[in-house]
């Protein structure tokens, strides 16, 4: 199976990592607005794409203890940065760049693996390897559009003693430890990993749609989908400094949620599953759903190994990071329903997708038991309905 085969059946995310590898040129984007790779192998790539492809594979090991919606915790917190501007620009709390900055500052890791806009094109992100606190400080906030995280992980990285920490999507850390497993010398590379929680990567036609809905003229020069707040405006600015603005709500709700990648609706991880750390909104709730009201930013934050709880706390002790209070999975379910929803029904939908003609993607270890609550039947095979459905579609 080459990168190629993987993009025909609509299950390439455009993390870049078939690149670093060598099994395909470049990234360009598609007509739907989504990045894949194209080109031949420029070099010979030793290990098969599918065996590190996060759109084909995903791999979690069995650990015991478990939650089978949330997988492991060693903790469930609610917290938030002191650092007043890190705070302030982080898509909820900026505990994703307060911890960051933390394994830096500490000489945990040498660089920070992650996406930043890109300065030439609004509708662009890419990975760089931040080295300073302003440039990891540069990469807060949360880009709904594609963003090539694993475009960095060349085999010339592994040529230096420099160590990382890498932040993306579950799906980009997935392509890390399918990596690593693969080439355990990734493993000492970049020992230390956070993920956002994420609903679905919309294309960068959701930008443009939204941008043009709002009625900005000229061309755009930047976006900014969320930050400045909790949970913060969408903002894109034209060439001239006039800028067009919506709520968190609406810009989500409304436009981007109906541009998201196929292989989104089948994901099974949205949570960060094989992270160390896992970072999401830590919504206020009214009636039973979150609460979009502007306010002072807190992160959810699900702390997924021991060392890294160790760290955690050492950093709250040092006054880096407040701690807003302990919370336990009845929480995690009436805060984050989306999320709750798609790992309960997530084998549903891959069975959906599959009898619809779509290729079979490997999620091992990542159905939890959950997913066969027999009060969730009828429901999860409306789901799987709806899902071969939209997979017929895709695939006749
Ligand atoms: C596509 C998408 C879907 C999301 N869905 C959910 C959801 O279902 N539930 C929820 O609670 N929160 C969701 N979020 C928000 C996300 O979980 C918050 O960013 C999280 O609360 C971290 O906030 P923070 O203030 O701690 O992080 P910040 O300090 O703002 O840091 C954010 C970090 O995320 C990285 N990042 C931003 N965009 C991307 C991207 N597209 N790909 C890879 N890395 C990126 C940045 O480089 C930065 O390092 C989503 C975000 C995105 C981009
Ligand atoms: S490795 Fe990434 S870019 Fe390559 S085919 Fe898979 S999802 Fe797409
Ligand atoms: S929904 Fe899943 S597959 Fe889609 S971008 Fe998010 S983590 Fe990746």
């Amino acid at each position: 199976m080459n990168p190629q085969d993987i993009t025909s059946k609509n299950l390439c995310l455009g993390c870049g990592l078939c690149v670093a590898q060598g099994h395909a040129e470049k990234l360009e984007w598609n007509s739907d607005g989504f990045l894949i790779p194209t080109g031949s192998h420029p070099h010979n790539a030793s290990i098969a794409t599918e065996q590190i492809c996060p759109g084909v594979l995903v791999d979690l090991p069995a650990t015991p203890g478990s939650d089978p919606l949330w997988g492991y915790t060693e903790e469930i917190v609610v917290a938030h940065s002191t650092h007043k501007g890190v705070r302030q620009n982080g898509s909820s709390g900026g505990i994703v760049t307060e911890l960051a900055r933390q394994f830096l500052l500490h000489g945990l890791v040498d660089g920070v693996i992650h996406v930043v806009s890109d300065s030439s094109d609004p509708f662009l992100n890419r990975a760089v390897i931040s080295t300073t606190l302003e440039q990891i400080e540069s990469g807060a906030s949360s880009r709904y559009a594609p963003a090539s995280s694993l475009q960095v992980l060349t085999p010339e990285l592994l040529q230096t003693s420099a160590k990382y920490l890498l932040v993306g999507k579950p799906c980009d850390i997935s392509g890390l430890r399918n990596l690593q497993a693969t080439d355990p010398r990734w493993k000492s590379k970049i020992p230390f990993t956070i993920a956002i929680f994420c609903a679905g990567m919309p294309s960068r036609e959701g930008t443009i749609a939204l941008v043009k809905k709002l009625g900005l003229s000229g061309d755009t020069s930047k976006v900014k989908y969320r930050g400045d707040g909790w949970p913060g405006k969408f903002i894109a600015w034209n060439e001239l400094g006039e800028s067009v603005s919506t709520s968190y709500s609406d810009s989500w709700g409304s436009t981007l949620n109906r541009f998201l990648h196929p292989r989104c609706k089948i994901c099974p991880d949205g949570i960060g599953l094989q992270a160390d750390f896992s970072v999401g909104d830590a919504w206020e709730t009214q009636d039973g759903y979150p609460d979009f009201h502007d306010r002072e930013g807190e992160s959810l934050v699900l702390v997924r190994t021991k060392e890294c709880h160790s760290l955690f706390h050492s950093w709250i002790t040092e006054g880096a990071i407040e701690l807003v209070g302990q919370r336990n999975r009845e929480y995690l379910e009436t805060i984050q329903k989306f999320q709750a929803q798609r790992r309960i029904f997530a084998r549903y939908r891959w069975i959906g997708w599959t009898l619809g003609g779509g290729f079979k993607p490997r999620f091992r270890g990542v159905f939890g038991a959950g997913s066969y609550r027999f009060t969730e039947f009828s429901s999860g095979l409306r789901q799987l309905m709806g899902t071969l459905k939209r997979s017929k579609k895709l695939h006749s």
